[in-house]
């Protein structure tokens, strides 16, 4: 469970979050929807203590979220932009990250073979293209089995393929019950995957509905359309 309690940030004078209050629950996908600048990566930032609001409260699974990492043993995460070391070699990055969080966990090793990573586990990180990092930077999320999963635009520049695997992964670990926040532009892909939907604008939670909630409140039109009424009925 995360609790987040009307969380601020500006930079210099751009407010990125005014004022977000929210809670995740296991056993569901919550995808963060909105456009460029919104603020969805900051929040998920700040909920990995890689930002630090300017004010309001964060807890991860009881843990305040003040500056004491301990808590991020919980999480597992794929950032929009991976930045693993250019000159490691991918299965060097994979044995760095096992050594760092401790040989004593169970790994998860599925996407790491279903995406095909042993094929480029003597390529250098810095000669792979977007989608391969995006590969690697996908299979280490869930290398660790973490009970809380952050994917920042996780199939942003994935091959189709690939795609499908980390989709279909995502619901797997779902039903383990585990707590997974995505963000996500396309919608076709929040309607297959979403349970809850959190649409940010300008810093702030335009609205906040389960999947169900929206499909009523539109008479059933499909998601696309559903988003877009809603969006224009508040604007
Ligand atoms: P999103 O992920 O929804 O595209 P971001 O959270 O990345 O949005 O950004 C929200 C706003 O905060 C944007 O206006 C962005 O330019 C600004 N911002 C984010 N990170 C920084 C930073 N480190 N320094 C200055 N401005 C930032
Ligand atoms: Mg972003």
């Amino acid at each position: 469970m995360i609790t987040i309690k009307d969380i601020k940030k500006t930079f210099d004078k751009t407010v990125a979050l005014g004022g977000v209050t929210l809670e995740l629950e296991p056993g569901k996908v919550h995808a963060i929807m909105g456009p460029n600048g919104s603020g969805k990566t900051t929040l998920l930032k700040c909920i990995l203590g890689l930002v630090k609001p300017d004010s309001g409260e964060i807890y991860v699974n009881e843990f305040h979220v003040n500056g004491n990492c301990e808590y991020r043993k919980f999480i597992g995460y794929m950032p929009q932009y991976s930045c693993f070391p250019e000159n490691l070699k991918v299965k060097e990055v994979i044995a760095m990250l096992k050594d760092i969080r401790g040989n004593h966990c169970v790994y998860d090793e599925e996407l790491i073979q279903k995406l095909k990573l042993e094929s480029i586990f003597n390529k250098q990180i810095g000669t792979l293209s977007g989608g391969t990092k995006q590969r690697v930077s996908s299979s280490v999320a869930f290398l660790f089995d973490q009970e809380i999963i952050i994917l920042d635009e996780p199939t942003a520049g994935l091959d189709p393929v690939s795609s499908e695997i980390v989709k279909n992964k995502i619901l797997e670990e779902k039903a383990k019950g585990k707590t997974i926040i995505i963000t996500s532009h396309i919608v076709s892909e929040v309607e297959s995957l979403a349970d809850r939907i959190i649409y940010m604008l300008e810093g702030s939670i335009y609205f906040d509905s389960t999947k169900e909630e929206l499909y009523k409140t539109t008479g059933g039109k499909n998601l696309n359309k559903a988003i877009a009424e809603l969006i224009e009925s508040k604007g």
